[in-house]
C-alpha cells in the first residue's frame, strides 16, 4: 500500500479524496493556487506545498510543479480526481517514469479513450452497441453527406477531441449539414487545436446513462449498476441518479454484463464510466471516461461501496475488494450539483459565503469544501457543493431530498439550490418521466 499520495485537485474532490486517504491510514499532501490557500482540503491535510498563482494553467495543470512537488515530499502515488489533468495521458507517463503511481489507468487507455472516434471503434470491437454513424473522421461534404443519407436526419456532428459538451452540432436536414460541419470543424480547431469531427445519428429523445465499471489490475472487470444523468443543461450534468428509473434489473445487468466484459477484455485498469444514450430499450455508446466521476457519490450510496478506497487499492496492485456477485444494489440515490451561479441565468456567482449550513440526517451526505465564511475565488468552475440523499426506494428518497434541499443555507452568494427546490415537486421529475432535453425545455417555460 502508497506510504503517502499527492492530491493534485481542489475543491469538494479533493476533500473526498483526501478524506479516503486518512481512512486507510496514508499521508496526504495537497497542492494548491496561492487563491485556495485558505481551502478546507488544505487544513485537512498532512502536507501541502503551494504551486502557483490562480490560473489553472500555472497551477493545477502545471505537471513539472506537480512532479516537483511529490519528490520534494516523497509522495508515491497522485489521485488526479477529476477535471485538471485526470485525463491527460501524458502527465500519467510522466509520474510513471518518475517511479510515481498514477491512481488511474495506464496512459495508453487514457489516450485512446480520450480520442473519442479511436474510442467508439474500441467500443465498438469489444461489442459496445454504438451511435450509428461515420467509422472514423469525416472531412469532406461529400462524404458527410452520403453518410447522412444512410444514417437518416437529424444527425450530430461531434469534435474527436471534445469534452465537456463542446464541439457538437446538429444538422436537421441535409441544407444544414455543410454549415453545421464547418464550423463544427472550426470551433473543434479552436477549442482543442485539432479539428478532427465525426457524424453520428442525432437521438431526439434519448436518457443518457451511464455505467459504472472498474478494472481490478488482473484483467478482471466488474460493473457497480449505472447512473442516470439525463437532466443536464448546456450538455453539462446538474442532477443523477442511480439507479436509473428508466431500467429494469434484467436491462441493468445486461449492460452492465457487457461493459464489464469489455473492460476485462481491453485489459482495463481502476475506475472508468462507459456513458450511452439510451433510447427505444436500446444503448448507444457515446463516450468512455476514464477517472472517477462527480456523479460517483450515487453509486456508491445504493452499492455501500467507496469506489476511492477501490481506485487506491487497484492502483496499488491489491485489487478490488469485491466480486460482482457482492455487489448489490439497495434503494436510491440522487445528487444535485450545487454551483455557485444564478439560479436563473447561470452566470457565476463568486465572493464569500457568510453562512453555510448544511442538512442532516439518515441518508444525507454532503461533499463540499466550503465553509462559512469562505471566499469562492472565481477562477475555477463553480460547483461547490453536492448533496447526496439517499432512500430505501425512488419515492423515500425524493421525500428526504426535498426535506434536506429545505435545510440548506448558503448565504452570501447566488446558488443552484432554488432550481432544486423547483425540480423537486415537478410531477415530471417526481415520475421519472425526463429526457436529457427536459431541463433545458422547463427552463426556457420558467423564464
Ligand atoms: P462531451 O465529451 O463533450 O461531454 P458527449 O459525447 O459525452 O460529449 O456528449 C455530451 C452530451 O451531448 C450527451 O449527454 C447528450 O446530451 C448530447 N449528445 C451527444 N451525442 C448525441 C447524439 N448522438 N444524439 C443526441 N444527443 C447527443
Amino acid at each position: 500500500m502508497f506510504q503517502k499520495i499527492l492530491i493534485a485537485n481542489r475543491g469538494e474532490i479533493a476533500l473526498r479524496v483526501l478524506r479516503a486517504c486518512k481512512e486507510l491510514g496514508i499521508q496526504t499532501v495537497v497542492v494548491h493556487s496561492t487563491a485556495d490557500a485558505d481551502a478546507m482540503h488544505v487544513r485537512l491535510a498532512d502536507e501541502s506545498v503551494c504551486i502557483g498563482p490562480p490560473p489553472s494553467r500555472d497551477s493545477y495543470l502545471n505537471i513539472h510543479q506537480i512532479v516537483a512537488a511529490c519528490e520534494i515530499t516523497g509522495a508515491d502515488a497522485v489521485h488526479p480526481g477529476y477535471g485538471f489533468l485526470s485525463e491527460n495521458a501524458k502527465f500519467a507517463d510522466i509520474l510513471v517514469a518518475h517511479n510515481i503511481t498514477f491512481i488511474g489507468p495506464s496512459g495508453d487507455h487514457i489516450r485512446i479513450m480520450g480520442d473519442k472516434i479511436e474510442a467508439k471503434r474500441t467500443a465498438k470491437r469489444l461489442g459496445i452497441p454504438v451511435v450509428p454513424g461515420s467509422d472514423g473522421a469525416v472531412t469532406d461534404e461529400k462524404e458527410a453527406k452520403r453518410i447522412a443519407a444512410e444514417i437518416g436526419y437529424p444527425v450530430i456532428i461531434k469534435a474527436s477531441a471534445g469534452g465537456g459538451g463542446r464541439g457538437m452540432k446538429v444538422a436537421l436536414t441535409e441544407a444544414d449539414l455543410e454549415i453545421a460541419l464547418q464550423t463544427a470543424r472550426s470551433e473543434a480547431g479552436a477549442a482543442f487545436g485539432d479539428d478532427a469531427v465525426y457524424i453520428e445519428k442525432y437521438l431526439q429523445k434519448p436518457r443518457h446513462i451511464e455505467v459504472q465499471v472498474f478494472g481490478d489490475g488482473f484483467g478482471r472487470g466488474v460493473h457497480f449498476g449505472e447512473r442516470d444523468c439525463s437532466l443536464q443543461r448546456r450538455h453539462q450534468k446538474v442532477w443523477e441518479e442511480a439507479n436509473s428509473p428508466a431500467l429494469n434489473a434484467e436491462e441493468r445487468s445486461r449492460i452492465g454484463g457487457i461493459c464489464a466484459k469489455a473492460i476485462a477484455d481491453l485489459g482495463y485498469s481502476g475506475a472508468g464510466t462507459i456513458e450511452f444514450l439510451y433510447e427505444n430499450g436500446e444503448f448507444y455508446f457515446i463516450e468512455m471516461n476514464t477517472r472517477l466521476q462527480v456523479e460517483h457519490p450515487v453509486t456508491e450510496a445504493i452499492t455501500g461501496i467507496d469506489l476511492v478506497h477501490e481506485q487506491i487499492r487497484v492502483a496499488s496492485g491489491g485489487g478490488l475488494s469485491v466480486r460482482q456477485e457482492d455487489i448489490k444494489f439497495n434503494g436510491h440515490a440522487i445528487e444535485c450539483r450545487i454551483n455557485a451561479e444564478d439560479p436563473r441565468t447561470f452566470t457565476p456567482s463568486p465572493g464569500t459565503i457568510t453562512h453555510f449550513h448544511t442538512p442532516g440526517g439518515l441518508g444525507i451526505r454532503v461533499d463540499s469544501g466550503v465553509y462559512s465564511g469562505y471566499k469562492i475565488p472565481p477562477y475555477y468552475d463553480s460547483l461547490i457543493g453536492k448533496l447526496i440523499v439517499h432512500g430505501r426506494n425512488r419515492v423515500e428518497c425524493m421525500m428526504r431530498l426535498r426535506r434536506a434541499l429545505d435545510e440548506f443555507v448558503v448565504d452570501g452568494i447566488k446558488t443552484t439550490l432554488p432550481l432544486f427546490r423547483d425540480l423537486v415537486g415537478n410531477a415530471d421529475i417526481a415520475n421519472g418521466d425526463y429526457d436529457i432535453h427536459w431541463l433545458e425545455k422547463y427552463l426556457a417555460k420558467e423564464e
